[in-house]
């Protein structure tokens, strides 16, 4: 049976006032259903990212602030959390899982990160419930030791489904030649003022299911005449899912499947491994998120195998 490794920090739970909107408790659901449902999963405890790691995107200022909570209350609000020591150890491990995540898929074609995906943390600061960015991190260290061990630059391509626009990343690559950034987000959804992406599409609100998957084909079109990965890292977010709080689309489930397909089998056929975060998912019922979000883990089983099946 092919193997798919995941990792995950769901042990740290942060505790979050009443109502808070952050669904935290879908991590374990997640985990839980993972294991019982997804044949050849293998789960992993994520590491957290050290200092060194963290560095090579976030400034060692906001590493420290955040490290021992002596960042901004302002900056602390952007990102949406209260501080507290199993915020800033839960960040790290989050980036630590991405990080595995990587290594895994040069192993095994495809694995993944039951967390992640924090792609509006810039290197000064977060926002919007990320601290870290785990994709940006998890590049610059595939990268240094592709350096190191091969002499060679390694180009990566963040390939990034989530319903929000990844302006963090986008900002730390805006003139990085060797990381591709791709965004398909929700024109007039967060974040407001946008950053420029290698490729940006923006997409209306409502848009549904063949105009969504239209949109990706073009997408991985431009990305493929412009760009040559050896690695992508896919932030596969639920919530462009009709049933999100947050989302403003209209994709149903089969959707999402189709778009989840789309890219790995992209991938696929170029030969590329994928690492994936699963970014974000703010369903009106929890138990739809941690539904999209399984579904885009057994697609990525799927894909596990065949890299594992072929013939060597
Ligand atoms: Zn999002």
């Amino acid at each position: 049976m092919a193997r798919m490794r995941v990792f995950y920090a769901t042990q740290f739970v942060l505790s979050l006032p009443a109502g808070h909107r952050f669904p935290m408790g879908k991590y374990q659901l997640l985990r839980d259903r993972l294991v019982a449902e997804v044949p050849g999963v293998r789960l992993g405890q994520a590491l957290p990212a050290s200092d060194g790691e963290l560095a090579l995107v976030h400034t060692p200022a906001y590493i420290s602030g955040i490290s021992d909570g002596s960042v901004d209350a302002k900056v602390m609000r952007e990102i949406g959390f209260p501080w507290s020591e199993a915020m800033a150890e839960r960040a790290r491990r989050s980036v630590g899982a991405t990080i595995s995540a990587c290594r895994s898929a040069f192993a095994d074609g495809v694995a993944a990160n039951i967390a992640g995906g924090t792609h509006h943390a810039y290197a000064d600061k977060g926002g919007g419930f990320c601290v870290f960015n785990d994709a940006a991190v998890a590049s610059r260290l595939m990268q240094a030791e592709a350096r190191r061990s091969q002499r060679a630059t390694l180009r990566i391509a963040i390939i990034d489904l989530d319903v929000h626009q990844g302006n963090g990343t986008a900002r730390i690559f805006r003139d990085d030649e060797s990381v591709f950034t791709l965004s398909m987000h929700g024109q007039k959804n967060f974040p407001f003022r946008k950053e420029a992406s290698d490729l940006d599409v923006n997409l209306p609100d409502g848009c549904r299911d063949d105009d969504y998957l239209h949109a990706l084909e073009g997408a991985l079109d431009e990305l493929d005449r412009r760009f040559e990965p050896r690695l992508v890292i896919y932030l596969a977010g639920a919530d462009p899912h009709e049933g999100d709080r947050l989302g403003r689309l209209k994709l149903t489930w089969d959707g999402l499947e189709a778009r989840d397909r789309r890219v790995f089998d992209w991938a696929w056929q170029r030969r590329i491994p994928v690492a994936m975060a699963m970014a974000g998912g703010y369903g009106t019922r929890i138990e739809d998120t941690v539904q999209a979000q399984i579904n885009t883990f057994k697609v990525a089983a799927q894909y596990a195998a065949r890299w594992q099946n072929q013939p060597r």
